[in-house]
């Protein structure tokens, strides 16, 4: 069964979220957890929690995606800036505890003029001072397409940043489809090889999740502007053989389109339906 869903608002709370995930036909959903400029996150409810719970069980909603605020960054050159990017990334993960086989996913940062070298030492040692708290959530870094100085614009400037972590286990690598045609990889007409060479710079292993999205810009545009399914340079045909791909189709898809609740459910009802199910592979 394709494991997919859409990025859904915080606004109402967990439960609010997994009954819309339901209404769409999604069985996972992502979600930001805060406002993405940053700022304060809403007051822990763990009743809200525990009723979230019993309901994603009963409508086997899984692998749900936390997102951090895309404002932060891991390697900004103000010591301030990284402290608070990790302060905030330890608060959520606090909160995450809560939510077993929930995600966690980040965009690396951007160096801005300091180098990808030190842009990476900063993530991973951020990351290494993560790892000192114990937290059991999954960490996931987000392929990004390269715009301005962004880390994580290859995958091999990702497989730095785990090299540097000492224990990596709980890291793994978030997909967005969006970002890595935008970055130069051609899913659209070399999606193995694109998959070889993730597997080679960073191990299939690691990838964990995938943002689905279709893109308005040309390949190697690292321009990161997000399009609707199959209306878009990466087109219908390539997204049907993402989701279909063996070393793919059971990951969790997430779609980040520019659409109201509506255009999801159209969306993931026309993905479930270029689906292959494959009781073999599932
Ligand atoms: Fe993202
Ligand atoms: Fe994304
Ligand atoms: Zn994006």
């Amino acid at each position: 069964m394709l494991k997919i869903g859409c990025h859904l608002s915080f606004a109402k709370g967990f439960l609010n979220m997994g009954k819309e995930a339901v209404k769409i036909g999604a069985n996972t959903f992502q979600f930001f957890t805060r406002s993405p400029r940053g700022g304060q996150a809403k007051e822990l409810n763990l009743e809200d929690i525990a009723a979230y719970l019993n309901f994603a069980k009963e409508h086997e909603i899984t692998q749900i995606l936390a997102h951090a605020p895309y404002t932060l960054n891991s390697c900004a050159k103000e010591e301030g800036l990284r402290q608070f990017a990790y302060h905030t990334m330890c608060d959520d993960l606090e909160r995450l505890e809560h939510i077993p086989e929930a995600m966690y996913n980040f965009h690396p940062g951007s160096h801005v003029k300091q180098g990808t070298e030190i842009g990476i030492s900063y993530i991973s040692d951020m990351l290494n001072k993560i790892n000192e708290k114990g937290y059991s959530t999954m960490i996931l870094l987000e392929t990004m397409s390269g715009k301005g100085s962004e880390i994580g614009r290859n995958f091999q400037e990702l497989r730095e940043i785990i090299n540097q972590v000492e224990n990596s286990s709980h890291l793994g690598v978030c997909l967005d489809t969006c970002h890595i045609f935008d970055g130069g990889y051609d899913i659209v007409h070399g999606l193995e090889q694109v998959l070889e060479e993730f597997d080679k710079s960073i191990g299939l292993e690691r990838l964990k999740a995938v943002h689905l999205n279709d893109s308005k810009n040309e390949l190697g545009s690292h321009k990161d502007r997000h399009e609707k399914i199959g209306k878009g340079n990466i087109g219908l045909d390539a997204i049907a053989s993402i989701i279909n791909h063996p070393n793919l189709r059971n990951l969790p898809f997430y779609l980040e389109t520019p659409n109201d609740l509506e255009g999801y459910q159209r969306e993931i009802a026309l993905l479930r339906k270029l689906y292959r199910e494959n009781k073999s592979l599932d």
